[in-house]
């Protein structure tokens, strides 16, 4: 069995009942919608034509959001309904990432996610969703897309059908007669200042700057509702702070492997940055949950899919390691123990494993986020792993200024500094520079190049280059002075680059 919708639009006037009936039937807060109609106008008046949308959730087949979930909170019945149980729902908003189609909001109420769901209280009862119902044209069908003889089948089999963004390989589960292009691709209509009824959030209008728009139909959004981007200024320190610890674990452990003295670098900096860090993104990822006393259903009620869950388990794991490497460092530095080479060294081998997921995993968590072309890049997860030894190896260097680090110990801080810049700038410019494989992926790397992010992504850059210029020096001439310049260079060239890296990626409009 599987539940769909068929939406007429050759026959929808455009009147909003759906909406309505929905809001009512689920008590949705008023801004806050389900199901919603986006109007298109295109040409010029008096030669214009307006288009209408019904959209909603898809109920997907294969739903990003029940993977992303981090606590199953959104589930897909037996019978193919996508629903969602609030009582499980932490507020992480990741749903909202993975969702190709801005089905999902965080119910101003009960700070948790909601979307349609098919009315599945009423499909329990044998009863049509509210929306069906109430549709004076009957433009809404609803039935068993696996049962050949149901209305909805013949409909869905007998017409010409489309569905939204079929290139995102959901297997969307709302199909659409006689909707127009302009109204379901959602790059296709910018909007202007022209909405009616409302006026458009200033996020839409913002990116409307860098949106093509067509020359002959001149197509432009005229109501939609506003989706700002779930994940803000936290996430991108998030970034920031995991990196400089597992970076900083990562250098660490390299010079114990290869013997290079660090001193008190290795013993108790490296692993303080490590515990700090840890500390710091938790504390980062449960103040940005909606519902920050449920932090622990992460734990309690995993859905082992999500790469938060997995991620929750190699930042403990990675906490765990820097935090034993701290209590041998303080022992070894207060002459509590002896020597403990063997032990470091056992430390540093597992070190690295642990240091790379935490820096890295993201890229997965990202990957998962299906709804953001720009986050799919298969280089993620190598990148931030020379983003985390960039900043890692430059706090070390910040450090090195008290912790009168030996010549050896400077030149390996100054190598990987050095190289991890270089690299770090060379995979910006090969990643934005190149072909992106979707439209949604090229209109935020022009954002990014050429738009509304280019001052940012390019001081970035040039901070990250003249970082580079300052390790290499430093790295020549042992000047300590340039390596600490370039350590905290690159914390602001980092810093610079994810917001907008975070920001870009949740700009460019789903619906
Ligand atoms: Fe609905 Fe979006 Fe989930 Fe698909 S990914 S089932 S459209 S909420």
């Amino acid at each position: 069995m599987r539940y769909g919708f068929a939406i007429d639009q050759r026959t929808c006037i455009g009147c909003h009942a759906c909406t309505v009936a929905c809001k009512t039937e689920h008590e949705v807060p008023v801004g806050q919608f389900r199901t919603w109609v986006k109007y298109v106008d295109k040409g010029t008046f008096p030669n214009s034509t307006r288009e209408f949308g019904v959209l909603r959730c898809n109920h997907c087949t294969d739903a990003p959001c029940v993977t992303i979930c981090p606590t199953g909170a959104l589930f897909t019945r037996d019978d193919g309904i996508v629903d969602f149980d609030s009582d499980r729902c932490i507020g992480c908003k990741s749903c909202m990432q993975g969702c190709p189609y801005d089905a999902l909001y965080i119910d101003e109420d009960t700070h948790t996610a909601a979307k349609c769901n098919f009315c599945a209280h009423r499909i329990d009862q044998d009863l049509e969703p509210a929306c069906v119902v109430v549709c004076p044209t009957h433009s809404i069908w609803v039935g068993d897309l696996e049962d050949p003889g149901s209305g909805i089948s013949r409909l869905v089999s007998g017409n010409a059908v489309t569905v939204r963004a079929p290139e995102q390989g959901t297997g969307p589960n709302v199909f659409y007669l006689g909707a127009d292009r302009a109204v379901l691709d959602p790059l296709v209509a910018p909007v202007d200042r022209s909405y009616v009824f409302s006026s458009p959030d200033p996020q839409r209008l913002d990116v409307a700057a860098d949106l093509a728009v067509d020359p002959v139909t001149r197509s432009h959004t005229t109501l939609n509702t506003a989706h700002p981007r779930p994940w803000g200024w936290r996430v991108t320190a998030y970034l920031w702070a995991k990196g400089v610890g597992g970076g900083a674990v990562l250098v660490a452990a390299l010079a114990v492997l290869l013997g290079v003295d660090l001193g008190v670098l290795v013993t108790l900096v490296a692993p303080a940055l490590g515990v700090a860090g840890t500390a710091a993104t938790g504390v980062l990822l449960v103040r940005d949950l909606k519902r920050p006393e449920r932090f622990y259903y992460l734990l309690t009620k995993s859905n082992v899919r999500s790469w938060l869950v997995k991620g929750a388990y190699a930042l403990a794991a990675f906490a765990a390691v820097s935090g034993i490497w701290l209590l041998l460092g303080i022992g070894v530095e207060t002459g509590v123990i002896g020597s403990a080479r063997t032990a470091f060294t056992v430390l540093a081998v597992i070190g690295v494993p642990t240091g790379a997921m935490v820096a890295g995993y993201t890229a997965f968590l990202f990957g998962q986020a299906e709804g953001r072309d720009l986050w799919q890049s298969p280089l993620l997860f190598w990148h931030l792993i020379v983003q985390a030894v960039m900043v890692g190896a430059g706090a070390l260097g910040v450090a090195a200024l008290a912790a009168g680090t030996a010549a050896d110990g400077l030149r390996l801080i100054a190598a990987c500094l050095t190289v991890a810049t270089v690299l770090h700038v060379l995979m910006l410019l090969g990643e934005y520079g190149g072909r992106h494989a979707t439209r949604h992926a090229t209109v935020a790397a022009h954002m990014v190049l050429r738009g509304r992010y280019a001052r940012q992504f390019w001081g970035s850059v040039a901070v990250a280059g003249a970082a580079a210029v300052l390790a290499a020096v430093g790295w020549a001439t042992s000047v300590l002075a340039l390596l600490a310049l370039a350590g905290l260079a690159v914390q602001v060239a980092l810093l610079i680059y994810e917001s907008v890296f975070v920001r870009a990626g949740q700009d460019v409009p789903l619906s």
